[in-house]
């Protein structure tokens, strides 16, 4: 009996962390820039988290008007449609201040944060 045998309870991605012997002790055997030649290119061979302009889109009713990055969020300015649908749509222009959200737990992936700063003039 293989101990890897499916149970059915076990995601089917591999969530192991455990290094494989001879990899740790070659990385054990490494001097500091060496090692730290080894982060930089595991880093560069993992995927790269989206960003907000990844996951921004218009929606029906919007319009997108500017978006800058900046140090820890991204302004984004748009004029929008109310709930109503009146007269006056699309309203606005808004200031957004927009993060990435993360769900660790969630398979539905990373979603956008708004947070309303207030009408532009
Ligand atoms: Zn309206």
């Amino acid at each position: 009996m293989s101990p890897n045998s499916a149970d059915g309870s076990e995601p089917s991605r591999s969530s192991s962390r455990e290094l494989p012997d001879d990899f740790g002790e070659r990385l054990s055997q490494l001097d500091e820039s060496e090692l730290r030649a080894v982060i930089s290119y595991a880093k560069s061979l993992l995927p790269r988290p989206p960003t907000v302009e990844d996951l921004l889109a218009e929606r029906p009713g919007e319009e997108i008007l500017e978006v800058e990055e900046r140090d820890g969020y991204t302004k984004v300015v748009k004029r929008q449609s109310c709930a109503q649908g009146c007269a006056e749509c699309p309203h606005g222009p808004y200031l957004y201040h927009v993060r990435v959200e993360n769900h660790p737990e969630d398979t539905k992936g990373p979603s956008l944060h708004w947070e309303f700063i207030g009408l532009v003039r």
